[in-house]
């Protein structure tokens, strides 16, 4: 099994991005992510939703620090949807990342296998 690392810098991972075509992320993405229009989005997303919507779900108040793409960009989500956002903490962010990159991953699995 492929190690994935569990704690997840958000800075970190689109500085990594913009240099680095083998991290998941497309490096289109990466452009999207320091637009202007993107950080005004997301800014006034943040400011009506601060807090973390799975910690929401599970009864905790927690402020959130990310907002993310539901559906993930890279499978086809739209960048500046406002429908497809949504507010995550560090941790839950972490975790819904994982878990898309554990996807991806099975899925090439049975691509591989397919073929
Ligand atoms: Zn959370």
């Amino acid at each position: 099994m492929p190690s994935i690392p569990y704690k997840t810098d958000y800075k970190h991972t689109r500085k990594f991005k913009t240099k680095n075509n083998k991290s998941y992320s497309k490096p289109e993405h990466a452009k999207l992510y320091n637009s202007r229009r993107w950080r005004g989005l997301r800014n006034m997303y943040y400011k009506y939703n601060p807090l973390c919507i799975m910690c929401k779900r599970n009864n905790t108040i927690k402020e959130g620090k990310v907002v993310d793409h539901i559906k993930p960009v890279s499978e086809g989500g739209l960048f500046y949807e406002w429908k497809n956002l949504q507010t995550l903490c560090t941790q839950c962010h972490a975790k819904k990342t994982a878990r898309e990159v554990n996807n991806r991953i099975k899925q090439r699995k049975r691509d591989d296998a397919s073929k």
